[in-house]
């Protein structure tokens, strides 16, 4: 595989979403269409912003490009591999092989210390111990929690409680980082460290991350943005 910028664009490719559409059933009988048209492509090492206003479809975007629900139309590549008309579990496992997630709350597991939360994906895995705890370790070393990895959740800050979470995401080293708001519950310094190191992190793992976001100063800090307007993806 060719590696650096300029040749074989193609062979960078992570993630293709393909005229994705998604509409839900409504009360009155009608279909909400919440998404009539959105194509994406993610690349190797690349940020994306995908912002839009609260209720334009975001969650639900990520939710499709991460396959943890399906559209009513339109294909997702991962990997060059088309997903559609796979079935649940050969989707599961390109999702918990190639994806990573990280969302708004943090949702680790509480009884669990830091190091643990970030050591069990890789066990579900199929990981040993053995070799889950170092990469573990340094992924919290990497994120600035060095000194915290016996720390449960509850004994950790907000920012750190999402640095964790941010480790944990990548702790199966996925291609693909899906994350929805990932600083959304943060007041503002720390939302921009939080970010900062999330920006370092996938830039030197070479991971494609698609970044739901209402923060457009944060927004405007990666390598470009998509809006979700009116139902259609748009370059913004
Ligand atoms: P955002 O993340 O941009 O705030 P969402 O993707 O959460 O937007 O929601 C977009 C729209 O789709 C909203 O109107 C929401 O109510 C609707 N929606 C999302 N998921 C469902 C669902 N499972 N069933 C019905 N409506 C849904
Ligand atoms: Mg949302």
């Amino acid at each position: 595989m060719s590696r650096g910028s300029g040749h074989a664009q193609n062979g960078n490719v992570v993630l293709e979403l393909k005229d994705i559409r998604q509409s839900f059933p409504q009360a009155d009988g009608g279909r909400l269409e919440v998404i009539r048209h959105a194509d994406l492509t993610l690349r190797r090492g690349e940020m994306v912003a995908l912002i839009g206003p609260s209720g334009s479809g975001k969650s639900t975007l990520l939710h499709i490009a991460g396959m943890l629900e399906k559209p009513s139309g339109g294909e997702i590549l991962v990997d060059g591999q088309a997903t559609a008309a796979l079935g649940d579990d050969a989707r599961t496992r390109i999702r918990r092989e190639k994806m990573g997630f990280v969302y708004q709350y943090h949702h680790l597991l509480p009884e669990f210390s830091a190091l643990e939360n970030v050591v069990i994906p890789q066990m579900i895995a199929g990981e040993t111990r053995r070799a889950a705890e170092p990469r573990a370790r340094e992924l919290l070393e990497r994120v600035g929690l060095g000194q915290r990895l016996g720390h449960r959740p509850g004994k950790l800050s907000g920012g750190e409680q999402q640095r964790v979470a941010i480790a944990r995401a990548l702790a199966n080293a996925p291609g693909i980082l899906l994350a929805d708001e990932p600083t959304g519950n943060l007041d503002h310094h720390t939302s921009d460290a939080v970010f900062r190191m999330l920006s370092d992190l996938v830039h030197d793992l070479g991971v494609a991350a698609l970044i739901a976001t209402h923060n457009l100063d944060i927004a405007q800090k990666m390598d470009r943005a998509v809006t979700l307007r009116d139902g259609e993806l748009v370059t913004a």
